[in-house]
């Protein structure tokens, strides 16, 4: 898995900082969180989107270090947290909690 000496960066995979641990990491291993209207969305639905890991650790430093709501550039409220919350269990049944 280590890319030979010099690589140029791979095409067709862009990296995205995770808002929870701001790691760089593809952005197919990262879950991105957007907001329509007022109700925090998972997945690759429009407007500007903020990346976190699929883990309930950084979902929580995301929401707890404001690193969500700088990437959104708007407030999320605590129930469009709760609910996307929620989800992001659900959608990833290894992130456990
Ligand atoms: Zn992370």
């Amino acid at each position: 898995m280590t890319p030979p000496d010099g690589a140029a960066p791979v095409a067709h995979r862009p990296v995205r900082t995770c808002v929870g641990c701001r790691r760089k990491r593809p952005s197919i291993e990262l879950i991105r969180l957007s907001l329509r209207g007022d109700e925090l969305v998972l997945g690759l639905t429009g407007g500007r989107g903020a990346w976190v890991c699929p883990d309930l650790g950084c979902f929580d430093a995301a929401v707890k270090k404001g690193g969500l709501t700088r990437a959104l550039r708007r407030p999320v409220s605590a129930g469009a947290i709760e609910d996307a919350r929620y989800a992001f269990v659900q959608g990833c049944p290894d992130v456990g909690g």
